[in-house]
């Protein structure tokens, strides 16, 4: 339960006079309409307001507070109609004009000979100084008004007065909250408390507070770090107390794999392997996460995991992010299920004998199941499941987990990432799970070479692919990404499937998202095969696909896409033996980002080394995809410039989970309240749960 001290911060706006449900809608989707969220809104800077005692050339156009008397005030009739009122300040006079505003309103705040303090932008305009909805009347002469003003984002339909209003009655409402920081760390950073820094963000009082912004800031920045890594940390103590029965394996079926495969696995592999049969044997629950660049052999991984649990009597699942993947890895298994005498079987939103499937599901006539999504949304019922595999996977956020875990008690977890994550995202959005990293690729790949080439040069581009085609090489071709649209992007592969079928007839076979299955996997095929051996294609080829002999990949308008995305889509070549080349076609007009991007991709084919710098361009959001799992966003911490606080809040929760693990006494009161505060009290609840 919320502690009752923090009630008032969880008011709606729709209590202040004047937020009907019209703001208390808008500000439901711009920040939460809570008071909690607009104190969490935080100005993105503050500009001075000077205090002038007369006239001067300087002041024009700069935001000033001024003392004046109202000599006089009119109102037109016309639409749109004005409202002026004619003050006097410093012997000059002053027209402070509105627009369509009440007229009761406006008349009985410009009440002749009333003397006023009015905040706005001076101008002189027509031979006359003029203040257009000044900010702030206030009817007394000498009202205490800020020196600063600060600018906060907005979005459409809301005003900067209105979101200000609604922020200054938040800040009335603002409990005094005991301190959850350790108070050694507090003075040693020369921080602030959560209220005062809270406060002065909003309204800063002097030059001096404005120089301070940062030490405020940082201080709300590590809050919202610390309450996140606090939250993972209870629920890593909450898996830790859940217990299961051990999976233990003689490893009959994992000798069998590994002498028919036709390679060897790699020193990395194996290694991840003895971390994840560990966890498996052990009555602790494993949820871990799988890290390895593309075309690191993560798939046999998850294989032989599932072998582990099957022979210790259990079911397993792989879980995929499409259909045309699941399909692959159904037959990459299948190959080895009979000889291994285990049974296989696939499970997507379309299948045709879905009573079939989820009767021997249901039965445990079925050993590992590969699908989609559609595996654990729908109500499937497994006999024994006891390992879910989540493949290519980085978009469920941290409860999305939790709540999977929740389902199914005796099962373990383990995710595998389609690209690796930098550090800071992982312990801000993995922090609850084992990490197990394959740190190198099969040896003797081929070398993929990377060139970028100006789009006007296209011709070129495939006249080489003519040449080339004669050897029986395999070529990609991705399409634009046009905008966010389907259907554009649809036009993109078609026309260019029609462009290259002139210079290459019959040898250009095509996928796109918005093909039925069968038919996506005919044309898969005729690429496969090497009937069509040129796939255009839009990014559903992103994601996992393994043709080992493909050896070439176009990506047209490669500026428009992320680097991560870059280095999935360039992971599709340069998997078997074949030197590679992946061609970047870019439009004449590079932003600096776009080029720094392609340099980067020009540079490096270290998928650590990438992900770094595209959290440094764009920003975790894109990276983890968190518009599918939203709960990866945060208010105040920047990535970029807050790194150092997140490692800190790191430590310090750990510490402060091992000491006081179910938040007693004054300090774990302390510590509740933080996790209110950002929303992550979901995790309080596992304190008293088994
Ligand atoms: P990713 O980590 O990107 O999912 P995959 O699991 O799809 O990579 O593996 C990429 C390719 O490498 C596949 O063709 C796979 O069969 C092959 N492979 C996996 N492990 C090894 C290994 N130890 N030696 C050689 N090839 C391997
Ligand atoms: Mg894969």
């Amino acid at each position: 339960m919320r502690p009752k001290i923090l009630d008032p911060l969880y008011s709606s706006i729709n209590t202040i006079s004047g937020f009907g449900p019209h703001y208390t809608a808008l500000f439901k989707n711009f920040i939460g309409d809570r008071y909690i969220d607009l104190l969490l809104h935080l100005p993105n800077y503050s500009s001075e307001r000077l205090n002038i005692k007369n006239i001067k050339e300087k002041y024009l156009n700069k935001n000033v507070i001024i003392k004046a008397t109202v000599l006089s005030k009119w109102t037109t009739y016309k639409k749109p109609r004005i409202s002026i009122a004619s003050v006097k300040f410093d012997n000059t006079n002053i027209s402070i004009i509105y627009f369509n505003v009440k007229k009761s309103w406006f008349d009985s705040l410009f009440v002749k000979g009333r003397a006023l303090t009015i905040v706005g932008n001076l101008q002189f305009r027509n031979k006359k100084f003029q203040i257009v909805h000044p900010e702030l009347v206030e009817r007394k002469i000498n009202a205490k008004i800020s020196n600063y003003d600060s600018s906060y984002p907005l979005t459409t339909g809301l005003h900067k007065n209105k979101l200000k209003q609604a922020i200054l009655k938040a800040l009335e409402n603002l409990p005094k909250l005991n301190e959850w920081i350790d108070i050694e760390l507090v003075k040693s950073k020369k921080w602030s408390s959560f209220n005062n820094s809270i406060k002065n963000i909003h309204l800063p009082k002097d030059k001096n507070d404005n120089k301070n912004y940062n030490l405020f800031l940082e201080r709300l920045a590590y809050d919202e770090a610390l309450s996140r890594q606090l939250a993972l940390n209870l629920i890593r103590l909450h898996k830790k107390r859940k217990r299961k029965i051990p999976k233990v394996s003689k490893n009959i079926l994992i000798k069998k794999i590994k002498n028919i495969l036709p390679f060897q696995l790699t020193q990395s592999q194996k290694d991840v392997l003895i971390e994840i049969q560990k966890d498996l044997t052990s009555k602790e629950r494993m949820s871990r996460l799988l890290q390895g660049d593309v075309g690191s052999g993560k798939t046999i991984v998850a294989f032989i995991s599932l072998l582990h649990v099957v022979e210790a009597g259990f079911q397993g699942v792989l879980m995929v992010p499409t259909e045309i993947l699941s399909q692959q890895h159904y037959k990459f298994f299948k190959k080895y299920s009979d000889e291994l005498g285990i049974s296989i079987e696939l499970l997507t939103g379309k299948n045709s004998n879905k009573k079939v499937v989820l009767h021997n599901i249901s039965t445990g006539r079925s050993d590992i199941i590969i699908g989609t999504h559609a595996i654990i949304q729908e109500s499937v019922n497994f006999k024994k499941l006891g390992l879910v595999v989540i493949d290519e996977q980085h978009r469920f956020g941290v409860y999305q987990r939790l709540n999977l875990l929740k389902k199914s008690t005796q099962a373990d977890f383990l995710v595998m990432t389609a690209t690796p994550i930098p550090r800071t995202l992982i312990l801000t959005n993995y922090g609850d799970m084992d990490l197990s990293i394959i740190k190198n690729k099969p040896k003797n790949r081929p070398l993929v070479k990377t060139i970028t080439v100006n789009n006007n040069k296209i011709v070129k581009v495939i006249n080489t692919i003519n040449l080339t085609l004669d050897s029986k090489e395999q070529i990609f071709w991705i399409c634009p990404l046009i905008h966010e649209s389907e259907n554009l992007n649809l036009i993109a592969v078609e026309t260019r499937k029609k462009t290259l079928e002139k210079y290459f007839p019959n040898k250009v076979s095509i996928i796109h998202g918005k093909m039925n299955n069968e038919e996506k996997e005919e044309n898969l095929k005729d690429f496969i095969i090497c009937k069509k051996p040129i796939l255009v294609s839009t990014t559903v080829i992103e994601v996992g696909i393994d043709i080992p002999e493909a050896s070439i990949i176009v990506i047209e308008h490669a500026e428009r896409f992320g680097l991560s995305q870059l280095h999935q889509l360039r992971g599709r070549i340069g998997r078997g033996t074949k030197e590679s080349i992946c061609i970047l076609l870019y439009d004449d007009k590079l932003t600096d980002i776009a080029k720094k991007r392609l340099t980067t991709m020009k540079n490096t084919n270290d998928g650590f080394v990438i992900s770094e710098k595209d959290l440094e361009y764009r920003g975790p959001g894109e990276l983890l995809g968190s518009k599918q799992s939203g709960d990866q966003s945060f208010r105040i911490l920047d990535f970029n410039i807050h790194k150092p606080l997140i490692e800190l809040a790191n430590s310090e929760a750990k510490i402060i989970t091992q000491n006081n693990p179910n938040l007693l006494g004054e300090k774990g009161d302390a510590i509740r309240n933080l996790l209110y505060l950002f929303d992550q009290d979901q995790a309080i609840e596992l304190i008293n749960i088994g």
